[in-house]
């Protein structure tokens, strides 16, 4: 079994990502209760397709928010404790909203 870094996983979500939105351009509520394809709505391709984009965007926010970015700028040193409890409580409330 391959192991992927942080890196490889987020360019992985991001494709799995793109195919559901890309499948999903063909499916969506029409009149009534069918769905563009004709299935009964919510047709299973659409309900799939909405929960694996859910659950990679999902997986998406705790890589970003632990992901080591570039540095792009300094912070003066005052306002590092700041941006630590930001970050610590994006982290929390993503763990939070997986459960
Ligand atoms: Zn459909």
């Amino acid at each position: 079994m391959r192991v992927l870094n942080a890196g490889q996983f987020a360019e992985y979500a991001r494709r799995q990502i793109a195919a559901a939105d890309e499948i999903l351009t063909r499916h969506g509520r029409v009149a009534g209760d069918l769905c563009r394809c004709e299935r009964p709505w919510p047709c299973p391709v659409a309900a799939s397709c909405v929960s694996m984009r859910e659950h990679y965007r999902a997986r998406m926010a705790v890589i970003e928010a632990t992901m080591r970015l570039p540095v792009v700028g300094t912070a003066p040193v005052s306002r590092l404790p700041v941006l630590r409890r930001l970050v610590g409580g994006l982290v929390r409330a993503v763990r939070w909203q997986d459960r």
